[in-house]
């Protein structure tokens, strides 16, 4: 018994039998739970006085899915789809009571099931592909035969929980209950006993409807280019058409391998090691209360964190120094909404709301009595120290003063205040209303509550805070300075800029490193590395982008870049003048042109960002690898289902990573590829970044 007992437990009601789970906050489906369930079913079935069974989830929803945290260990008996073989075969109706949330191994368990019953507030789903797994428990071989093969996919693909209506529709729901759950599910299963329902045991049904000849190469061929890259998504196709092809049992035996593959695979250790690590920071500190901010800067940041903020319901006032610019925030914000409003994501009377909350002002007086400060105004140190002085004299004892900055320095900016205890780094990821990525720094002086309350507003903004500490360009963008300068190098060296974005899109980064330049404007980094003090002293160093940059080359807004744009087009082509003027630069450098390989290119660039990461690690700036992982993913278009560079480095394993990074010493530049102290340790104890030694925590 123990955590089984627990977990589940068995009751009677007159003649029904009640198994209730209760493993709260989700009733996740873990190790006591399936133990349990089993047990239960086993005595229950065996008890002659008990003529129907029902299966509730206590608390607010039925079964939450898998708890993933248990994947990494591997199977301990008994598993989810010898559970439910036992309770379908089962000789007295089995009633899944569904409400709430119904996902993964909770809506196999209704499928297994002989009847489902079910309130409006249902949401069935699969997430499975979601973290690049499967169904693995007979939810591809029986929702096929209660739902038909093309819902079944849709829903399995799709990985979108649907409500109740469409999972009546589908035929997974035989009765609406409302009221009291439990209650309603034992009078159904009383009316059920009465009436004589006879067993009806999903795996003895038909696959539902007809297919057409071809059925599965034509769902294949309609697959998104998305979808098709997921590995998940093929194991899913192939178990549900294996499912049509032979009997129950050999179809659940091919889904059953299709799983154990998936849960052994790459990707779905990556995204499982996301999941995790993407819960967000957490601090014991009490936060302070926050129901307005105030935001400084109504440019393209300012006005994105307006409206994350006025979605989230806090309300807000924005301020711009010049009155022009704060009208051009207001309409920018305004516009967002109605777009939203068209697109059905949002509700009219919802966006009128968001928009009552917003004021806007031309001075910084206007924010003496907000709780929080979001500052977002140029990327200049004395401009920043500035507003910083006026803030820590005009804003209330208590507000939280937060600075957008991407790379200066927060401690700095914290002392013009001259209350830097009240000070901590917010820095969000452009488009702020859409990017979940914020790296909340933490200042020399920044007291635990103020983190503790930009910790938890990140959240209530719906977005993914990692706590980070102060240096030129905190995680994300002191590792992608490592990440540019060797691709800029490999420019030099004769890799032309789109055989390096092909590359390096080939190996999984959303866009190529040049594209991302010319889109977000190369001049940016221009002025950016001009007010670099400590940058390399090194002509080579972004010589490319720069003089880019010095001929008014900025990227798509100018129509030129790296590469060459027609009017309105947002991808561009390869421009002979760029080859041109690359070789010009390495000719002035010395710089000896050659061929180089796609491997070459994404080693020397990934690499970069491992090297890195781990002195950024060493360092103390970043907690864990995991974080910086959910850095690199959610702000720079790292392959999820590669779990963020310094999964992927463990993937590598460090004895392996140590050598490349040797031999690009070697080959490549000596001056930047010194191994970080870590790496040298950890290949040396045989260690990973996720180790504990690696600094998870
Ligand atoms: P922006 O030029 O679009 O907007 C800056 C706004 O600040 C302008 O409207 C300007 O009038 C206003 N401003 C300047 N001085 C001011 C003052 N003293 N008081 C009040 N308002 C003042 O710039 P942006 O791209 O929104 O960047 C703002 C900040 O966000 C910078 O620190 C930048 O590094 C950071 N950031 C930008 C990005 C990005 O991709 N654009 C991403 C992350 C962080």
């Amino acid at each position: 018994m123990g955590e089984a007992a627990q977990a589940v437990t068995v009751s009677r009601d007159g003649d029904i039998g009640l198994i209730e789970i209760d493993h709260p906050p989700v009733n996740s489906m873990n190790h006591a739970v399936r133990a349990g369930l089993l047990e239960a079913v086993e005595a229950l079935d065996a008890d002659g006085s008990v003529r129907a069974i029902v299966v509730h989830g206590r608390g607010k929803h039925f079964i939450a899915g898998a708890d993933l945290s248990e994947m990494d260990a591997g199977p301990r008996p008994p598993l989810l789809h010898d559970v439910l073989a036992r309770l379908e075969a089962a000789a007295k109706p089995v009633i899944a009571a569904l409400h709430g949330t119904t996902l993964g191994g909770g809506a196999e368990l209704a499928l297994a099931s002989h009847y489902r019953c079910a309130t409006r507030d249902l949401s069935l789903g699969f997430p499975e592909v979601k973290v690049g797994l499967i169904p693995g428990s007979g939810g591809t071989v029986r929702l096929p035969r209660l739902a038909g093969v093309k819902a079944t996919l849709d829903l399995m693909v799709g990985a979108q929980p649907i409500g109740f209506d469409a999972a009546l529709a589908a035929g997974l729901v035989d009765r609406e209950i409302s009221g009291d759950v439990r209650a309603a599910a034992i009078a159904y299963a009383r009316e059920l006993v009465a009436g004589g329902a006879p067993l009806r045991r999903t795996r003895d049904l038909p696959v539902a409807g007809p297919l057409d000849a071809g059925f599965f190469a034509t769902y294949r061929a309609g697959l998104t280019v998305a979808q098709r890259k997921v590995k998940a998504v093929a194991r899913v196709v192939e178990a549900v058409e294996a499912a049509t092809t032979g009997s129950f049992d050999a179809g659940l035996a091919r889904a059953r391998e299709l799983f154990v593959e998936s849960r052994e695979s790459v990707e779905s250790r990556a995204l499982r090691h996301l999941f995790f690590a993407e819960r967000g920071a957490s601090s014991a500190a009490r936060s302070r209360t926050v129901t307005s901010i105030g935001v400084v800067g109504a440019g393209t940041m300012g006005s994105g964190i307006a409206i994350s903020a006025l979605t989230a319901g806090f309300d807000v006032v924005l301020v711009d120094l010049k009155p022009e610019a704060v009208g051009a925030g207001r309409q920018r914000i305004t516009t967002t909404f109605e777009e939203q409003v068209r697109k059905g994501r949002l509700t009219e009377g919802a966006a009128a709301a968001a928009l009552g909350r917003l004021t806007t002002r031309d001075a910084l007086e206007a924010l003496d009595q907000v709780d929080l400060v979001i500052e977002a105004v140029f990327e200049n140190l004395e401009v920043k120290q500035s507003v910083f002085g006026e803030l820590g004299r005009l804003c209330r004892p208590g507000a939280v003063l937060a600075t957008n900055t991407s790379t200066l320095d927060v401690d700095a900016i914290a002392a013009a205040s001259g209350r830097a205890a009240d000070v901590v780094g917010m820095h969000f990821f452009s488009p702020a209303n859409i990017m979940r990525l914020v790296e909340i720094v933490r200042g020399a002086a920044s007291a635990e509550d103020a983190l503790s309350t930009v910790i938890s507003v990140t959240r209530r903004l719906g977005k993914i805070g990692v706590v980070v500490g102060n240096c030129y360009g905190f995680v994300g963008n002191r590792m992608l300075y490592a990440y540019g300068r060797e691709k800029e190098l490999m420019l030099l060296e004769g890799a032309p800029p789109e055989r390096i974005d092909r590359a390096l899109e080939a190996f999984g980064m959303a866009m190529g490193p040049n594209a991302v330049g010319d889109l977000a404007g190369l001049d940016i980094g221009f002025h950016a590395r001009r007010g670099w003090k400590d940058k390399p002293k090194d002509p080579r160093f972004y010589r490319v982008s720069d003089a880019l940059a010095e001929q008014g080359r900025y990227g798509q807004k100018t129509g030129r870049g790296f590469y060459r744009y027609e009017a309105g087009a947002r991808r561009g082509t390869p421009d002979p003048e760029v080859t041109e003027l690359i070789r010009a630069e390495a000719g002035r450098l010395g710089v000896r042109q050659r061929e180089i390989g796609d491997e070459e290119i994404v080693g020397r660039c990934i690499l970069a960002l491992v090297n890195e990461g781990a002195r950024i690690l060493g360092e103390g700036i970043a907690a864990s690898a995991a974080d910086i992982d959910v850095v690199w993913c959610n702000g720079y278009g790292f392959p999820r289902d590669r779990g963020g560079p310094m999964f992927y480095a463990d993937t590598l394993g460090m004895t392996e990573v140590l050598s490349q990074i040797r031999t690009y010493a070697r080959d490549a530049d000596a001056r930047y590829w010194e191994p970080a102290p870590l790496i040298i340790e950890l290949a040396a104890r045989g260690a990973a970044f996720g180790s504990p030694e690696g600094g998870r925590s």
